[in-house]
């Protein structure tokens, strides 16, 4: 890379930040650690109208939760502030009246309900409506009218809009990291609108002359924004700027691989589509997050990387820095990447491993009030034992209960299974050894138990089914040994007894 990376993620703060987006922070992340760059966060909140009050805090705590934190922004290493475009209001007209000095651009008066007219008018004749060299002569705009005339108009406060001067009969020839090249003829193009009658630039305009401000090297971006890619390089030739270079992401795609994923599928799929849960400040509505729902940063980051990207070998299981070293935006798809809530939950069961048992004790704790006299340490250590076989906190209960608590009933089918003729004799003798054990470890225990199993020529199930009954009240769990070993002689022996009284 010869010049500096210097990479934006560029939120609009209308709502809570999808997880496309968190996935488009972490595609501009990657590939600012990989280059020693830097990884900007720019608020693009010139659409007043859409403005939603915590969504900017909400971006911010997102990135933070998944590990991706923006070196230069909102109160960060502010060398290219403001990063707020409302903050940078005052810049943009004056290149908004560049462009029109230089004849890239022009005013326009046409009222809003008189393109509404015009486009009425061709949909009833099967057509679309669009402004740009073939009518703006005709329309009621600085190119159409005379000096005088303009003159008088923005002397008298009319309303106007600025547009760009989309040029007729050329072929552009727009370069993306991930599709190519792409041609586009000019006479397709109609005359976006970069300046408004509220005094605010459009997103195009705000978005160039920001991104040319702040040296923005490469641009990665979702795909719903390759449309203006050609109206952004015609801005940056029209300004006489070096474009940075871009890259469009594909499309996140439906569970069903039909459609783009949506804010609403969530709650119609049950599964998230947030980061962290949001509570809507004007309906109360509360959306689920990854984070509230269980989910570790390190399993939404890894499971987000692979939506439109792989490494190319069969390795999935990737750190925050081992994606750093692999990430290469070469490799990343044209295609839609299908989200699977399945494999987001196959990542989770792998990073609950990785997690320390002391820190999931404490989360597993403010779950149960069950728990709340218990001691860390032992929680730690039944977690240790019942892991393997959770996805998540919310899991462990249901593992590990009875480490806390005693069966009060007996799966009735495990019951039948493991209760027979003679199983009461037998469950007594198990619990005198276990009576006279003295060193009282998982392995005496064992020992003791199946040397006199084997001596007495019984069969290995008839005695440890009954007694896993007993201790669990069903047949499941980790080696019964450590189950006796963790909760104790005197519990174990009072849960023999209960079974044997109860069955
Ligand atoms: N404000 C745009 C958005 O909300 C940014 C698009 C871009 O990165 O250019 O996604």
């Amino acid at each position: 890379m010869t010049k500096d990376v210097r990479v934006r993620f560029a939120p609009s703060p209308t709502g809570p930040l999808h997880i496309g987006g968190v996935r488009t922070a972490l595609f501009n992340y990657l590939f600012a650690k990989k280059h020693n760059g830097t990884f900007i966060l720019r608020i693009e909140d010139t659409d007043q109208n859409r403005y939603v009050e915590g969504a900017e805090k909400y971006i911010i705590n997102a990135l933070n939760w998944c590990g991706i934190p923006y070196d230069e922004g909102i109160d960060k290493n502010e060398k290219f502030g403001p990063y707020r475009q409302s903050e940078r209001k005052h810049l943009y007209k004056q290149y908004a009246e560049e462009l029109i000095a230089k004849g890239h651009a022009y005013y326009a008066f046409d009222t809003s309900e008189a393109l509404d007219a015009h486009r009425k008018d061709h949909e009833e004749k099967g057509k679309t409506f669009i402004y740009n060299w073939h009518n703006r002569l005709k329309l009621n705009n600085s190119l159409s009218l005379s000096t005088e005339e303009v003159q008088a108009k923005l002397d008298a406060g009319e309303d106007y809009v600025i547009r760009f001067k989309s040029p007729q009969d050329e072929t552009l020839h727009l370069k993306d990291i991930i599709r190519g090249e792409i041609k586009i003829d000019t006479n397709t193009l109609d005359d976006k609108v970069l300046f408004k009658s509220d005094g605010m630039p459009t997103y195009h305009l705000a978005n160039i002359v920001d991104d040319h401000l702040m040296e923005i090297s490469h641009v990665i971006r979702g795909e719903e924004w390759l449309p203006s890619l050609a109206l952004h390089y015609q801005l940056y030739d029209a300004f006489g700027w070096e474009a940075p270079e871009f890259a469009h992401l594909p499309l996140i795609l439906k569970p069903t691989g039909k459609g783009k994923l949506s804010k609403r599928d969530g709650d119609k799929l049950g599964f998230p589509v947030f980061p962290l849960e949001w509570n809507d400040p004007n309906t109360n509505e509360v959306s689920r997050g990854y984070k509230e729902d269980g989910y570790f940063a390190e399993s939404v980051v890894n499971f987000l990387a692979f939506l439109g990207w792989n490494p190319g070998t069969e390795q999935e299981i990737f750190s925050l820095e081992e994606l750093i070293a692999a990430f290469d935006l070469e490799r990343v798809n044209k295609s839609g990447a299908r989200f699977d809530p399945d494999k987001i939950k196959w990542f989770n069961h792998h990073y609950m491993q990785e997690q320390f048992n002391e820190d999931l004790a404490e989360a597993f704790k403010a779950q149960h009030a069950e728990l709340v006299d218990i001691d860390n340490e032992y929680i730690a250590l039944v977690i240790g034992l019942v892991k393997e076989r959770a996805a998540f906190v919310s899991d462990f209960w249901e593992l590990s209960h009875y480490f806390f608590t005693a069966p009060t009933t007996y799966d009735e089918k495990a019951s039948k299974k493991a209760f027979k003729d003679g199983t009461k004799e037998i469950l007594t003798q198990v619990a005198s050894i276990i009576e006279a054990n003295k060193d009282f470890t998982a392995e005496t225990l064992q020992n003791e138990i199946k040397g006199w199993i084997t001596s007495n020529e019984i069969g290995f199930g008839q005695v440890m089914m009954p007694l896993r009954l007993a201790l669990v009240g069903a047949l499941q769990g980790p080696d019964v040994f450590d189950i006796i070993y963790m909760i104790g002689k005197t519990e174990t022996i009072k849960r023999i007894q209960n079974v044997i009284t109860t069955l």
